[in-house]
């Protein structure tokens, strides 16, 4: 186990590694089990009455998902537990049925990602929660003027998903702790490595643990790290939808974690390298990557966040459709695809304009959102100038 005043890359190598878990091995076991047998009826009767205290039934977990979820609690410093989902989706859904019912009134940033939004006009419309999206440019006072007495959430992502604008994430969790609104940060972007966001004021900070907790592109899993009485909301709608996370999955996640900080400091080394030449290339509108003063909210991120990832988007001027493709699919260093996070470069043409509703998206030119992974980012360059190349002829 890592003590509370370790730094991040010392709680990194110790989260999670209990002694009774682990029996002197290194790492955490798989534990695979549905069934637990218990010693006689006293001893079951017990467990049943604090069914999380120890092993009680498969779909609890075993020594191998709690490692994980004490590894990740103890990444967020204030947190009072974490929850483990089959994917970041799933975290995204259960925290917001967790908090919301009939009648309430959820804020959404228009920057979300869009299964997100697609909770919000789905499941959540279903049950009579209403949605409002808010501009992710809006200060806290600006977010705080839109609550009413039905609102109970405010969730916030920062950066925002495709055009990563940066909020003032404690200024607006304040806001809602004063008038008792719970808030909710999306962080698969930052981790709690480069955003430790409960310790920023937030009351549930949602983790797609498929991006840079695995970091290999080889699982899916999310979690939820959440303060005291959040926390327990959330593990009991967990628990009610029948949720686990496999022992298998989970190994992979622990894994992933023991180098998380090593891989976020090469992609973000990478990646900014990558940007800043592709903001000098003639061809290139914008790049819009939260350390670069030209994105919106760049100075909050430098007042909160202590490091930048590997995904950022830019836009090719003067470029239609087809010239995109022609852009994209002749570069030989980075896939086509979606879930990013993994150790390998990726490509995607985004079209922001058709999923934002509070204020029309301004950004003009054809966009790539690109994923800067661990190959040499003087390979990289090299490719996206050949594909510049290639838009000339
Ligand atoms: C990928 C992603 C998710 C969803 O995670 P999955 O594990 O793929 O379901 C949620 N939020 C953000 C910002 C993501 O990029």
């Amino acid at each position: 186990m890592s003590g509370e005043g370790d730094r991040p890359a010392t709680k990194l190598a110790n989260a999670g590694r209990r002694k009774e878990w682990t029996r002197g091995i290194v790492n955490p076991p798989v534990w695979r089990a549905s069934t637990i047998l218990f010693d006689d009826v006293a001893h079951l009767r017990a467990s049943a009455r604090n069914p999380d205290a120890g092993l009680y039934y498969g779909r609890r977990g075993t020594p191998t998902q709690w490692a994980l979820a004490e590894a990740l609690t103890e990444l967020e410093p204030g947190a009072a537990g974490t929850v483990l989902h089959s994917s970041g989706a799933q975290a995204v859904a259960t925290c917001l049925l967790a908090l919301l019912g009939p009648g309430d009134d959820l804020l959404m940033v228009d920057s979300a990602y869009e299964p997100t939004r697609a909770v919000c006009g789905g499941i959540l419309k279903k049950i009579g929660v209403t949605t409002r999206f808010y501009d992710p440019q809006l200060g806290a006072d600006e977010v705080a003027a839109l609550f009413t007495d039905r609102t109970k959430a405010v969730f916030l992502e920062s950066p925002g998903s495709l055009t990563f604008e940066v909020q003032d994430v404690p200024g607006i969790a304040a806001k809602a702790r004063e008038a008792g609104i719970a808030s909710l940060i999306d962080n698969t972007w930052a981790t709690s490595l480069f955003l430790p966001a409960i310790a920023r004021g937030v009351d549930i900070a949602i983790t797609a643990c498929t991006k840079y907790v695995g970091g290999h592109s080889d699982l899916m899993l999310g979690a939820t790290t959440a303060r005291a009485g959040f926390f327990e909301k959330i593990r009991k709608m967990s628990q009610s939808l029948g949720q686990i996370v496999g022992p298998d999955d989970a190994s992979l996640a622990l894994r992933g974690l023991r180098t998380m900080e090593l891989r976020l400091r090469a992609h973000e080394a990478g990646a900014l390298k990558v940007a800043r030449w592709l903001e000098a290339q003639p061809q290139v509108g914008v790049v819009l990557h939260p350390a670069l003063d030209s994105c919106p909210g760049h100075d909050l991120w430098r007042r909160d966040f202590l490091g930048s990832s590997g995904l950022f988007s830019f836009s090719l001027l003067d470029t239609d459709e087809t010239g995109r493709a022609r852009f994209i699919d002749g570069l030989r260093h980075f896939g086509i695809g979606y879930s990013w996070g993994g150790y390998e470069s990726l490509a995607l043409p985004i079209d922001p304009a058709p999923i934002r509703t509070a204020r029309p998206w301004a950004g003009k030119g054809a966009f790539v959102r690109l994923h800067i992974g661990l190959e040499d980012a003087d390979d990289l360059i090299e490719d996206l100038a050949a594909g510049f190349a290639r838009l000339e002829n």
